[in-house]
């Protein structure tokens, strides 16, 4: 197979940026240019714009079970191409060719549920004070939207926004990350093979921040949404409030992990490294802090590093890894750079802490323990294959560590103990909880943070309500005589 060149899709056709720049693509695994990816000129996102904003009427008004069938389709197609879309996304993102091919059928069963999901965007009608007064609530899509997807699951995160915005009859100018635009437009690719109208999803790439500030500030954009890092989002959020225009934010997080001492330590540990060193540690939801009641802790560190140093590091097209590169050599730097501070100021490395060969962006899955708050690895998201061993003695010491940071998307809990559940319900200040075993991020339930993480969702009901605006219709008939 080879790594294709990717272009814009602006209404319905495939085209390269009208001022014939491009982006380099880099393969994390060995650093080297594997192709390149068009910028779209300002007339282009203006074309774009103009073809979401000219198809969305008609994407609107046509049958609903019209949109479902097409997002089936599109469903269908991906689960088909899975083994050359799988391909492109490890060669250009470095996760393990079976992730790559689960984040693919992730994807498809994301489409597949909004398919479902857009036949039930009930309104409701109001019961009436006045008897010949009828008073309904509308469920109406808000128009075409802007939306901002990042490198970390170019396929899955891209498939929420898309999934739930045409699912509720809205049309979207998409923005992807430049670093890995080849499976987010074989994605694109899938929709629009299964039959979508042109304009109705328009895909650009180009300089971030340019984009972002021409497609949000545009009068016919009517909504934004965007996942990525905090710093970015909050300039986003700004400039859509400047204009009006409601955002779904899905940001970083600094998750915590609470592992009491009732809890099976040795399988709770294991479950939670190879959680950690997915997809390299660049999940927003990535367990980071474990915060582990002191009596377990020498028995959780030595499963954990056990299970650590089971993780094979390597190109993730090689069956034998389990864990591949990092996406750039900026973020090897920032992760290095975390490692190096917490190290230098007194913590323990109890396994990695270190660069992995001589190209390629690989880290070492890391743990580290005698940390303190100081410590910058305590306080920035590492969003890189760190974890973070903390002792704590009560449940008011883990939940007042859980809850320090100004983060709040996922959090985790192992415990056998009624009260401790009940207590980690009630306190902890996240948008996501999951005890006992993972079972966060399923396309029926929903997913975002409070806080600095952001606001919205993008699972379950609530992720399609964010694409819909409320009518309310008060009709007066008179009374017959
Ligand atoms: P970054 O902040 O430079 O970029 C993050 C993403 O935002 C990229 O996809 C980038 O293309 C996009 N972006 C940057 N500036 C933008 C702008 N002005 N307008 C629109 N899009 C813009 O960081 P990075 O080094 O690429 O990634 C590291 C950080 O990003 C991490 O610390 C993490 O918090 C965050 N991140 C979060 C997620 C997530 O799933 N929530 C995913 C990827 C990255």
């Amino acid at each position: 197979m080879t790594y294709p060149d990717t272009e814009l899709l602006i209404n319905g056709h495939w085209v390269a940026g009208s001022g014939k720049r491009t982006l380099d693509v880099t393969d994390p695994a060995t650093s080297t240019v594997i192709g390149r990816v068009s910028v779209a000129e300002e007339s282009q996102l203006e074309e774009a714009i103009a073809a979401a904003h000219a198809a969305f009427n008609g994407w609107r008004c046509i049958s609903v079970l019209e949109r479902s069938a097409r997002l089936r389709q599109a469903a269908y197609l991906l689960r088909q191409r899975s083994d050359q879309i799988g391909w492109l996304l490890t060669r250009e993102q470095g996760k393990p060719l079976n992730e790559a091919k689960a984040e693919i059928a992730t994807s498809a069963d994301i489409l597949e549920w909004f398919a479902e999901e857009a036949r039930r965007t009930y309104g409701r009608v109001v019961p009436a004070r006045d008897p010949y007064v009828r008073q309904t609530v509308l469920k109406e899509p808000i128009g075409p939207v802007a939306a901002f997807t990042p490198w970390n699951f170019p396929l899955s995160q891209a498939a929420r926004k898309i999934g739930a915005a045409l699912a509720a009859g809205c049309t979207m100018v998409l923005k992807p990350a430049e670093e890995t635009p080849a499976s987010t437009a074989a994605l694109v690719r899938s929709l629009q093979d299964a039959g979508l109208p042109s304009g109705v999803l328009n895909l650009v790439y180009g300089i971030p921040a340019d984009i972002s500030s021409y497609l949000i500030a545009h009068p016919a954009i009517r909504k934004v949404s965007f996942t990525g890092s905090v710093p970015v989002g909050k300039q986003l959020a700004a400039l859509a409030g400047l204009h009006m225009k409601p955002a779904t934010m899905e940001l970083g997080g600094h998750a915590p992990v609470l592992v009491f001492a009732d809890s099976d330590i040795r399988s709770a540990a294991a479950l939670m490294a190879r959680s950690k060193f997915r997809n390299a540690g660049q999940v927003c939801v990535s367990p980071t802090r474990f915060l582990v009641e002191a009596p377990v802790m020498e028995e959780f560190r030595e499963a954990f590093v056990a299970e650590s140093s089971r993780i094979n590091v390597g190109s993730g097209l090689e069956e034998s890894s389990d864990m591949g590169p990092l996406i750039s050599s900026r973020r090897l730097e920032a992760v290095e750079g975390l490692v190096t501070d917490a190290r230098d100021n007194g913590a323990t490395v109890d396994f990695g802490g270190k660069r992995l060969g001589n190209a390629g962006n690989f880290y070492a899955p890391t743990v580290l323990s005698n940390v303190n708050r100081d410590m910058r690895i305590m306080n920035e998201e590492p969003f890189g294959p760190v974890a973070i061993l903390v002792p704590f003695t009560s449940l008011d010491e883990a939940m007042a560590e859980a809850n320090r940071l100004p983060f709040g998307l996922a959090s985790y809990a192992f415990t056998q103990s009624a009260s401790t559940i009940a207590a980690l319900e009630k306190r902890m200040e996240a948008g996501m909880l999951t005890i006992n075993h993972l079972g966060l991020a399923l396309p029926e339930t929903p997913f975002g943070g409070v806080k600095d993480s952001g606001h919205g969702s993008e699972g379950g009901a609530e992720a399609i309500e964010a694409y819909l605006t409320t009518k309310f219709v008060s009709e007066r008939h008179a009374p017959q005589a």
